[in-house]
């Protein structure tokens, strides 16, 4: 069993996003722990399934379908897990404002819900970095956004949430956790999610052609949903780091799209 962030056998804990494919696999991690009294999954299914926490058998867990701006609740919570977001370029492009409100305004909305003296967990994103000029990126590079872009949506989101948060802990002491996870890929990603991997094997699956956009040597660190969920264990709740973040969490091997695909297509 994953040890627990704090001493007692009480913790409230609130993950926003829950029901989505990398949030869904936190709850499961979370649920391990044995010092949670009450877990609370804050979903509005934009991109989140049903089917995603439907194995879950556990009485401390609770699902509340509502947006993340607006989630209300009787109680406070000692941990807070923001991951309310679509991940998805199409997605997030389909619907641009509704993905800043929900980053920003939920996080706004959320630090209302944290007891005094609890902790703020947020997934930002490699995608702060815009088009790097400098690879692989440390945190300590700031990167390089276009704040009018097709992406920015969903950068300029991400980049505003951190500094949200980090001016909360330095004015307020507001104990944060940011992590920066880079591509992840693995079990209940949607079918039509429509990033590289997904699409490839779903391509491959139903014999249709991949669809490698340019030459396909532009490259990306992929990181398996398990191997990505462990390293949110260690920085969240276990370790104990002084750093707060933010942390990239990701495969430090880069591999190209094109690998990609024909490793697809060769296990097809
Ligand atoms: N990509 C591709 N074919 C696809 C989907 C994506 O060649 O069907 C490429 C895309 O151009 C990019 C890389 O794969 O260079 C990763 O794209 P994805 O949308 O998976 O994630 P992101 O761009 O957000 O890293």
């Amino acid at each position: 069993d994953a040890p627990a962030l704090r001493d007692g056998i009480d913790a409230t804990l609130l993950v926003a996003g829950g029901a989505g494919f990398v949030g869904s696999h936190l709850v499961d991690r979370l649920l391990r722990r044995t010092d949670i009294e009450r877990l609370v999954v804050v979903g509005n299914l934009w991109t989140g399934q049903l089917e995603n926490l439907s194995h879950i058998r556990d009485r401390r867990f609770h699902f509340e379908p509502c947006d993340v701006e607006t989630v209300r609740s009787d109680q406070l919570f000692d941990e807070i897990y923001h991951l309310a977001s679509p991940a998805s370029p199409p997605w997030y492009m389909q619907q641009p404002e509704r993905t800043i409100s929900a980053n920003l305004l939920g996080a706004m909305r959320l630090r209302e819900l944290l007891k005094e003296g609890g902790r703020f967990c947020y997934t930002s994103s490699s995608e702060i970095y815009g088009d790097p000029i400098v690879s692989p990126q440390p945190e300590s590079y700031h990167g390089q956004v276009d704040c009018t872009g097709p992406r920015s949506s969903y950068d300029e989101s991400k980049r505003c949430t951190e500094a949200f948060l980090f001016e909360s802990r330095r004015v307020r002491n507001l104990d944060v956790r940011v992590v920066r996870p880079f591509n992840i890929y693995g079990p209940r990603t949607r079918a039509d999610d429509g990033r590289a991997v997904s699409n490839f094997a779903m391509q491959a699956l139903t014999g249709r052609p991949i669809t490698v956009y340019g030459d396909g040597t532009q490259s990306r660190s992929w990181g398996y949903i398990d191997d990505i969920i462990e390293g949110f264990e260690r920085f969240f709740w276990r370790d104990t780091f002084d750093y707060r973040g933010p942390l990239n969490i990701g495969n430090d091997r880069e591999i190209s799209v094109i690998e990609v695909a024909r490793y697809v297509c060769r296990l097809i």
